[in-house]
């Protein structure tokens, strides 16, 4: 690419990615990320997970340190882009700067939609979209007994199932047509992980699911699997039903074992092989099909071979 300096209007990881990348990929001119937060560019994901419980600082948000940009010779300019002149191929900030531009990216993300609502300027109400209203939020929240969040998309679950950890009691406001339409529209693995967090507001001391790990992504399964971990840590009873034996063996203190809705063997892998009459080295797969026996259905597809 030619042709004079890069200026990319905004840096979050949009910015932050466009001019990395450009360095990356040899562009030798100069590159200006206009930056209109307080921070070095940092990622928002953890913004309503780690970050708001408190687990992780600042630093841990950001994609790189400052000596990268110095390295990079990427021009970081505190500042916010108040108008464009395209015939002249400038940019003028709001602090009267003006910059030259030979290629203008606009990274200007995506913004709160704000409350059109009286009193909705009150100290208490508070947004959640950038560091400062993460931190703002890990600050009050200790102060706080209750919460009512509004908008039970992924962000505001996500913050509702912090503030039930930290205590507080929670509402979540939606309007009833959009939530079942998020519902809808959501492949079948998201729509486990929105349960599991709906689940996780209440806290729950019990806790029933359908096979949590089946029809979700690798990366999100371990997740499950290390969040279930923590919560029976906890003294959360956690059951689950699964036909994936080799998972439930490796997860569960104790198993059950049904055929046609009635259980037919219950107690740890150990007590089940007493009770069966099954060999020590038997599978929780071979004490299943040893307490179910052969199923009709098996028997239909005898022709497999
Ligand atoms: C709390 C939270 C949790 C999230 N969790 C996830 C997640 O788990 N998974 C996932 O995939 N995504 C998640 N997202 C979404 C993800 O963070 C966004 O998709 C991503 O940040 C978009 O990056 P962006 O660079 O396009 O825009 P933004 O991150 O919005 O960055 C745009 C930047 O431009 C600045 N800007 C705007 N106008 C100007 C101007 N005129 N001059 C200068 N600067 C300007 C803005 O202040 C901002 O800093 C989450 C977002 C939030 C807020």
């Amino acid at each position: 690419m030619t042709g004079g300096p890069v200026i990319i209007v905004g840096a979050g990881h949009g910015g932050y990615q466009v001019a990395a990348s450009l360095r990356q990929a040899g562009f030798s001119e100069r590159i200006c990320l206009i930056n209109d937060e307080a921070h070095l560019p940092y990622q928002r994901p953890p913004l309503s997970k780690a970050y708001i419980k408190g687990s992780a600082g600042p630093e841990s948000l950001m994609f790189r340190p400052e000596k990268f940009y110095q390295d990079q010779k990427i021009e970081l300019i505190a500042g916010r882009a108040a108008s464009i002149d395209r015939a002249g191929h400038k940019v003028h900030l709001a602090s009267g700067e003006t910059l030259a531009y030979g290629h203008l990216v606009l990274a200007t993300g995506a913004r709160n939609r704000l409350l059109d609502l009286p009193n909705a300027n009150l100290p208490d109400v508070r947004y959640l979209r950038i560091l400062d209203d993460s931190e703002a939020l890990r600050k009050i929240m200790p102060s706080k007994t209750r919460a009512v969040i509004i908008g039970a998309g992924f962000i505001g679950l996500e913050f509702a199932s912090t503030a039930r950890i930290k205590g507080l009691e929670v509402d979540v406001l939606e309007l009833a047509p959009k939530r079942d339409q998020l519902i809808i529209d959501y492949s079948q693995g998201m729509k486990k992980k929105v349960g599991l967090a709906a689940a996780l507001i209440h806290n729950p001391k019990v806790l029933f699911l359908d096979e949590p790990f089946n029809g979700v992504d690798v990366v999100s399964s371990r997740t499950v699997r290390g969040i279930l971990k923590k919560l029976v840590e906890r003294g959360v009873t956690v059951f689950f039903s699964s036909h994936v034996m080799e998972l439930v063996e490796r997860l569960c203190h104790r198993v059950a074992i049904l055929r046609a809705g009635q259980v037919v063997a219950l107690g740890t892998v150990g007590e089940l092989k007493s009770q069966i009459g099954a060999p020590e080295s038997s599978s929780l797969e071979d004490l299943f099909l040893a307490s179910i026996g052969e199923s009709e259905e098996t028997r239909e597809l005898s022709w497999i071979g």
